[in-house]
C-alpha cells in the first residue's frame, strides 16, 4: 500500500514535469498578453499537430533520476555518472539547452574536473532537475548534498543552489504529506527560508509568498508584485518563486497550478516542469488530467518510459534494489531532429504572426 502511494506520486512528480513542460513549450518566451492572444482557451499540447513533445527540463530530470539510480545513491558515483549522462546528451544536440548548462558540459568535455565545471550562473537550469532529488531522498543532509552535487557541476552561483534546493524541499515536504492534505504554510515557509538564511533577497521573496498565500493572491498578481507582469524570467530567483507560489496556491490540483503558472508567460516550459513537478508529487499520478498526457507525442521520452522510471525511483527511495531504466538511445538524434525542426517552425510562425 505504502510502495503504490509513494510510485504514484514519484511517478506523478515525473509526469507533471513532462506535462508543465510540455504544455510550457510551444509558448516559451512569450510575454503574457502574447501567451494569451497566441494561444487562447484552457492549456493543451500544440507544439507539434496538437501533440506535445518535451525539453531540456524533462531530460535533465530524468538524467538525474537515472544517475541516482545507477549510483545507488553512492555520491560520488552519481557525481560521475551525472557528469557522463550530461556529455553524452549533449552529443546529441539537445534543442533547448541553456546557455550555462552548455558551457559547463563543453567545459566538461574538455577536461574540466565536474566539481570545478560549474559557471557563474543564476539562470534555472538546476532547479528544474531537482524536484525528484527531493523525492528521493528523505534525509535532509543527504538531500542537500545531491543537491548540491548536481547543482554545482553546471551552475557555480549560490542563488542557483537555493532555487534548486527550494525545489527538492517542496518536493520533500509533499511527498510526507498523504494525498488529500495541503502541508501546513509556516512549514513551508520554514523550508522555504533555511534553503538561504543570510540571503536578503531570498528571504524577502519568501516574505512576499507568505503574504500573498495569506491574501489568496492569484499567481499572476504575485509575479507582478515582482515586477514579471511581462513574463517570467529564467532567473532562479524569479522561476522557482512563481512555480512554488502557484503549486501551493493550487496545492493538489495540477490543471489550476499549471494554468495559473504557465500563463504568466516567460521561461513557460521550466516554470511549467517545476510546478507541475510538484503538484503531480502531490496529486500522486491519478490526479493529473488525462488529457495532459495522452497528447504527449515522444520517445524514448515517452509515458510509459517515465512510469518505468518512477517504479524504479519508488523502490529506491524505499531502500528496495532498483535498476537504470533502459533507453532506446539509438532514437535520440531522430527525435531532436524533429524537436529542433519543430522549434524553428515556431519561431517562424512567431515571426510571421507577430512582425506584422
Ligand atoms: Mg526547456
Amino acid at each position: 500500500m505504502e510502495i503504490d502511494d509513494r510510485e504514484s506520486r514519484v511517478t506523478g512528480l515525473l509526469l507533471g514535469c513532462a506535462a508543465g513542460d510540455s504544455l510550457g513549450l510551444p509558448g516559451e518566451r512569450l510575454g503574457r498578453k502574447r501567451w494569451a492572444s497566441r494561444f487562447p482557451g484552457p492549456l493543451r499540447q500544440r507544439f507539434l499537430f496538437g501533440h506535445g513533445m518535451v525539453s531540456d527540463d524533462t531530460e535533465l530530470s530524468i538524467l538525474v533520476a537515472q544517475a541516482v539510480l545507477s549510483s545507488a545513491g553512492d555520491s560520488e558515483s552519481f557525481l560521475l555518472s551525472l557528469s557522463w549522462r550530461l556529455r553524452y546528451w549533449l552529443l546529441f544536440l539537445p534543442g533547448g539547452c541553456g546557455w550555462a548548462t552548455l558551457r559547463a558540459v563543453l567545459r566538461l568535455w574538455f577536461g574540466v574536473s565536474c566539481r570545478e565545471s560549474g559557471v557563474k550562473s543564476a539562470g534555472n537550469g538546476a532547479a528544474v532537475r531537482s524536484a525528484v532529488l527531493g523525492a528521493l531522498f528523505p534525509d535532509p543532509v543527504e538531500r542537500r548534498d545531491f543537491v548540491r552535487l548536481s547543482t554545482r557541476m553546471t551552475h557555480r552561483d549560490e542563488r542557483a543552489y537555493v532555487g534548486a534546493l527550494a525545489a527538492a524541499e517542496m518536493a520533500a515536504l509533499t511527498l510526507r504529506i498523504p494525498i488529500g492534505r495541503k502541508p501546513e504554510q509556516e512549514e513551508v515557509s520554514a523550508r522555504l527560508r533555511m534553503a538561504a538564511s543570510g540571503d536578503a533577497e531570498w528571504t524577502e521573496l519568501v516574505d512576499r509568498m507568505e503574504t500573498g498565500w495569506r491574501n489568496a493572491m492569484t499567481v499572476e498578481a504575485f509575479a507582478d508584485s515582482l515586477g514579471l507582469a511581462k513574463g517570467v524570467s529564467g532567473y532562479v530567483y524569479h522561476t522557482v518563486p512563481v512555480a512554488v507560489y502557484g503549486w501551493f496556491l493550487h496545492y493538489g490540483d495540477v490543471t489550476a497550478t499549471l494554468e495559473s503558472v504557465i500563463k504568466c508567460g516567460g521561461d513557460t516550459d521550466s516554470t511549467g516542469a517545476i510546478a507541475g513537478a510538484l503538484a503531480g508529487a502531490a496529486a500522486g499520478e491519478s490526479g493529473i488530467p488525462p488529457e495532459y498526457l495522452d497528447r504527449i507525442c515522444d520517445y524514448p521520452w515517452s509515458v510509459t518510459f517515465l512510469r518505468r522510471l518512477g517504479e524504479q525511483l519508488a523502490r529506491f527511495s524505499k531502500g528496495v534494489p532498483a535498476t537504470v531504466v533502459p533507453t532506446a538511445y539509438w532514437a535520440i538524434p531522430f527525435r531532436n531532429l524533429l524537436f529542433g525542426a519543430t522549434v524553428y517552425v515556431h519561431i517562424l510562425l512567431r515571426l510571421l504572426l507577430f512582425w506584422r
